[in-house]
Parts: structure tokens; C-alpha cells; sequence
């Protein structure tokens, strides 16, 4: 059994040494040297060593070069090594009767040199367990391998000696983590870059007496995030415990860690690190701090992947149907319709009929809700043509904008473009945008939706109450309509019968002297009381659920009759 301790700098049975060299008995003492400690793999011509290298240079810890071979000139399978970042990090000692060369084999990067005749056999052996002992030593790692903040290592690094780590260690179990530090923006930017740094620089520090302390190693990356590679631990509370209380004994910091635990080896490293991603990213929005891998993200992993797969037949085979939803006005007397919402939904061939709460936030993520976005205003536009045309009437209907969608500067114009393309007037198609999209990118973001709304298209603030955005920022947004968040009538309506907090929500948005819908409105008692609050448009099951646009038609016929 190996010791997990001390497990990347320590003692190891037959690390792997490639000799490359021609002389056959030269070969052969250095194999009767090394052998009994290390696995030989010998290369006796230049091309034959490099082959050697690219094949197997994730399993070597040392290569011995003889500077002449009878093809190539050993030096310059050293400029190849150190170019490569294959190669670039394996250590060679230089094998040589002359002592010029060692000059340059140096400014090349060869850490160590054996001259010929070789010395005693004790002395060959103690240079080579010195230097492969220092190469691995993470203390004594150039500085580009490392993080300067935590003194961790960075990204290439890392994976780089987690791969080694495989490597050696084949049969010891190991736990891929991810740890990251919560709204750490926030963090930053209430109490400045320095007291930020300062944070990163405490995790760093306990990460790295983690991995002192069992083996293995750490890296830090994207700011927040860390990534521990190490032997398997097992009770994850109290590791995240541990970090938490490094961090800050009260408890103010909150760290979210994600784990893929006693890990498959035959899973690329990078995608063990995906899946602890995975796991840590699942708990985002609970209580709980701690995630780890399991059969169930596993299925969920699986069916992102399939929806992935499956988008580019989706929207060639129009697999994605847009249903409506009405809004109806109820500020006079009997509700009258006033528009509708869009709503997109996913007709797949094996799985049925898919809710967008599954996919929109999977393709946002993958960067494909740009184009399933457009895909549901142009059909959306046509629609509401094709109602002028054969209905004889003009129904507003808003369609949903990704924050995504925000970030991409053609927006505007293509927008400009679908509307002009199917006659629409101003104000026939309605923008929807999430309360939250204000708050990431503002400056951009707000420019972007003024653009649109001066291009004659009304914007609805969705899901309202339900971000950060301060009163004083909503005030100076380009807003036509607040759509509460949803949440606040479930509460209203709930168990408990709360309404304090949706009056709240209602005063708020009066003030703002905008008009205000509700959606998710689901009982006549709901619709009268929200009516009696204030809110000038309800959408919801009380009137109708979403629906494909055959019924929709139908259900706008029927309540003019
Ligand atoms: P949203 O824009 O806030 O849409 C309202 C959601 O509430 C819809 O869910 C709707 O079906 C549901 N709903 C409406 N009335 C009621 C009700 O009385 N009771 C209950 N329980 N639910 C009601 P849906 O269609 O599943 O959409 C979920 C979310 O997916 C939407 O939230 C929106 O954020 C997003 N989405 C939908 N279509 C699109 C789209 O084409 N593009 C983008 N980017 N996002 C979309
Ligand atoms: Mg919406
Ligand atoms: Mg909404």
C-alpha cells in the first residue's frame, strides 16, 4: 500500500528513466546501475527517442541524453523537449565527455550532467534520485507554475501533475473537489481588492496544508474557484467545515464545494473535474453547501448531453413549438384580453413534450439560447401577422430575452430586422426581460435595451422583486411594464396566507408608476385580490394555460363571440 501521506514527493517504487543513447555498452552499465530502482526504457537512435517521447512522456520522470547519436545531435532533442509542452517539464541530465557542451545544454535547460567515464555507480544513482526528487518537489517549482497570490499552482500546471499523479499512483483512490467562495464579486466589492486578496490568500493557504497533509495537489483558477486533486477523504461537511473556519471562526463566508469522490480513473481528469463542477454548481441556490457527484447528476449530465445533441435537428426539423399565453387587462369592468406571452416548448422524439425550465438555462450556459431565441421571435412575429391578417386583429405578445442575448451587439438591429420583415408596428411585440439581466452587465445592458425600446418595442421587466436591483436603479431603467415575480403570489396564496410581503411588491412597483402584471395567477380569489392591489394585468391558468397556437386562435375567437 502506498503512503497517501507524502504520496507526490516520496519515496516510489520504479519511476520510469528513458536513456537515449547509442553506445550498446554504455547502455548496458547504466542499466546494471539504475535497474533495480527504476523501469529502463532505452532509445538509441534520435528519431527512435522521439518517438519514445511523444508517446510516453506523461510516464517518465527522467530522461539521460547522450549528446552524440548517430542521426541527430542530442542537443537538439533538447531544444525539441523544452519547446514542446509535452516535454517541456520532463528533467534531462545530460550524459558527456565534453565539457563545453555543458555551457549550452544549460541555457537549454538540462538540469544535470554525467560525464563520461562515468563516476562510481553509488554517485550516478544519487544524482538521479536528486534530481527526479527535485522536480517533483513542489517547493521547488519555478514560479510560472505557480498561482502568486496562494502560491498554488495554476491551471496547465495542475492538471499536468494530477496526470502524473494517475500515473504513479495508479491504485490509490482519489477525490476530485471544487471549492469556490460564494458571490465572492460581492465580496470584492464592498471591501476592496486587498481585503479579496486576502481571502483567496487564507483559503490558498488551507488548501495547500490539505494537500501537504494527505498528497496530491491544488490549483486556483477563475479567482473564486479551487480545484484539489487528492486521496479519497470521505467526509466532505467537515473538510468544507474546515475551510470555513480557516476562512473566518463566525462564519460569514459562505464556500460551496462540489465532489467527485473515489474517482473513475478511466474518466479524462478534466472531465472528473466537470463533474465535481457539476455537483458544486447544483447546490447554488440551497441551504446545503455540499454536493457530491452522484446518480442522479449523472442522469442529469446524461440528458443536458442529450438535449445538447439534439439541438441542431431540433431547429432544422422545427422540433421547438411556440405556444401563447393571454394577459388580460382588468382594470375595467370585465377582463378583456391585452396581449400574449410566448412560450417556447421542445417537442422532442423520445422524450415528449420538454419544459423550457429543463433547456433554456442549458443552452444559455452553451451558448446556444441566441439562436433558439431568434428562432422563437421570428415565429412569434409571423404569428402575429398572420392574426392581423386572419383574425383581423393586432395581439400584442411579448417574447422572452435571454440575458444572453443582451451581450450580443447585433441585437438591436436583428430585432429591427424580424419586425420589419413580418410589417410589424411599434409596440406589437413586447420584450421580456429577467429583473436580473440589469443588474450583471448595467451599463452595457442598459444601453442595449434602450436601443430597443426606441426602436418601438416596450419592455417588461420580468420576475420583479426578485433580484438586488435597488429602488434607485429601477427608476432609471428603461422599463414599460413590471412583471412580478411569481414567487410573491405563490407566497401570498400559500399555506400561510401571507399578503404582506406581495402588498409590499405592488407599493414598490405603484411607485414606480409603471403598470404592473401578474402572472402564475391561478383562482378567481387571486384575480380578484391582485385586482383589488393594484395590478392592471393578470396572466395565468385562471384564464388559460399556455397554448399551441391552433387553440390559442380558438380561445381568441370564442371570447369575442
Ligand atoms: P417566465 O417568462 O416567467 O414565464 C412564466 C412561466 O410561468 C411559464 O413557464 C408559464 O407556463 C408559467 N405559468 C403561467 N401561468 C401559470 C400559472 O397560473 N401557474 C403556474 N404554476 N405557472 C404558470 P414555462 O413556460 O415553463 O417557462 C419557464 C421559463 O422559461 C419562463 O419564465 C422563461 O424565463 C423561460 N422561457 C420560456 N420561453 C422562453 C424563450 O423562448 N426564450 C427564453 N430565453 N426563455 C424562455
Ligand atoms: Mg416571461
Ligand atoms: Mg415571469
Amino acid at each position: 500500500m502506498v503512503d497517501e501521506r507524502r504520496v507526490m514527493g516520496a519515496e516510489r517504487e520504479k519511476r520510469r528513466i528513458l536513456i537515449i543513447e547509442d553506445e550498446l555498452l554504455n547502455l548496458e552499465m547504466l542499466r546494471m546501475m539504475l535497474s533495480e530502482k527504476y523501469r529502463i526504457e532505452a532509445a538509441q537512435t534520435g528519431k527512435e527517442a522521439l518517438r519514445k517521447l511523444a508517446e510516453e512522456a506523461d510516464s517518465l520522470s527522467l530522461v539521460l541524453l547522450d549528446l552524440n547519436l548517430p542521426d541527430m545531435k542530442g542537443i537538439d532533442i533538447l531544444r525539441r523537449m523544452k519547446r514542446s509542452t509535452l516535454t517541456a517539464l520532463l528533467p534531462v541530465i545530460v550524459m558527456t565527455a565534453d565539457q563545453e557542451a555543458e555551457v549550452e545544454c544549460l541555457t537549454l535547460g538540462a538540469i544535470d550532467f554525467i560525464s563520461k567515464p562515468y563516476p562510481p555507480p553509488e554517485v550516478v544513482r544519487a544524482r538521479i534520485w536528486r534530481t527526479i526528487q527535485l522536480s517533483e518537489d513542489q517547493d521547488v517549482i519555478s514560479w510560472t507554475e505557480r498561482d502568486q497570490l496562494t502560491g498554488l499552482y495554476n491551471r496547465s500546471y495542475f492538471y499536468h501533475y494530477a496526470g502524473r499523479f494517475d500515473t504513479f499512483y495508479a491504485d490509490v483512490r482519489t477525490d476530485a473537489i471544487v471549492l469556490n467562495i460564494s458571490h465572492f464579486h460581492l465580496i470584492n466589492e464592498r471591501y476592496g481588492r486587498a481585503y479579496g486578496d486576502e481571502v483567496l490568500r487564507k483559503i490558498g493557504a488551507e488548501v495547500r496544508k490539505l494537500v501537504e497533509e494527505k498528497g496530491g495537489n491544488a490549483c486556483r483558477l477563475e479567482g473564486d474557484t479551487f480545484l484539489i486533486y487528492c486521496p479519497h477523504i470521505g467526509d466532505y461537511k467537515e473538510l468544507l467545515n474546515r475551510f470555513t473556519t480557516a476562512l473566518d471562526p463566525d462564519g460569514y463566508f459562505r464556500l460551496r464545494m462540489g465532489v467527485y469522490a473515489n474517482t473513475d480513473r478511466g474518466l479524462e481528469l478534466e472531465r472528473r473535474f466537470d463533474r465535481a463542477k457539476l455537483a458544486m454548481n447544483s447546490v447554488r441556490n440551497y441551504g446545503k453547501s455540499v454536493a457530491i457527484y452522484d446518480e442522479a447528476l449523472h442522469e442529469r449530465e446524461t440528458l443536458n448531453e442529450a438535449l445538447l445533441d439534439g439541438f441542431r435537428a431540433a431547429i432544422r426539423e422545427k422540433q421547438f413549438r411556440v405556444y401563447f399565453q393571454p394577459k388580460f387587462d382588468v382594470r375595467q369592468g370585465e377582463p378583456a384580453l391585452n396581449s400574449a406571452e410566448a412560450l417556447v416548448r421542445w417537442k422532442h422524439p423520445e422524450m415528449g413534450m420538454v419544459n423550457p425550465g429543463i433547456f433554456v438555462p442549458l443552452f444559455e450556459e452553451n451558448g446556444l439560447i441566441g439562436e433558439l431565441d431568434e428562432y422563437v421571435w421570428r415565429e412569434t412575429a409571423a404569428k402575429i401577422r398572420d392574426w392581423k391578417r386572419r383574425l383581423g386583429r393586432s395581439i400584442p405578445v411579448s417574447v422572452n430575452v435571454s440575458r444572453v442575448d443582451l451581450s450580443d451587439p447585433e441585437l438591436p438591429e436583428k430585432m429591427r430586422g424580424i419586425a420589419a420583415e413580418n410589417g410589424l408596428e411599434r409596440g406589437e411585440m413586447h420584450l421580456e426581460i429577467t429583473e436580473s439581466a440589469y443588474t450583471e452587465n448595467s451599463d452595457q445592458i442598459i444601453r442595449a435595451v434602450n436601443r430597443l425600446r426606441d426602436d418601438g418595442f416596450p419592455i417588461e421587466m420580468d420576475d420583479f422583486g426578485s433580484g438586488y436591483s435597488s429602488l434607485n436603479m429601477i427608476t432609471s431603467l428603461p422599463i414599460d411594464t413590471l412583471k412580478l415575480d411569481m414567487q410573491f403570489v405563490r407566497t401570498a396564496f400559500g399555506e400561510r396566507k401571507d399578503t404582506r410581503l406581495l402588498e409590499g411588491v405592488i407599493g414598490l412597483a405603484k411607485s414606480l408608476e409603471l403598470p404592473i402584471i401578474a402572472e402564475g395567477v391561478e383562482t378567481a380569489e387571486q384575480m380578484q385580490t391582485l385586482k383589488a392591489m393594484g395590478c392592471d394585468i393578470i396572466q395565468g391558468y385562471y384564464f388559460s394555460r399556455p397554448l399551441p397556437v391552433e387553440e390559442f386562435e380558438a380561445f381568441v375567437l370564442r371570447l369575442r363571440d
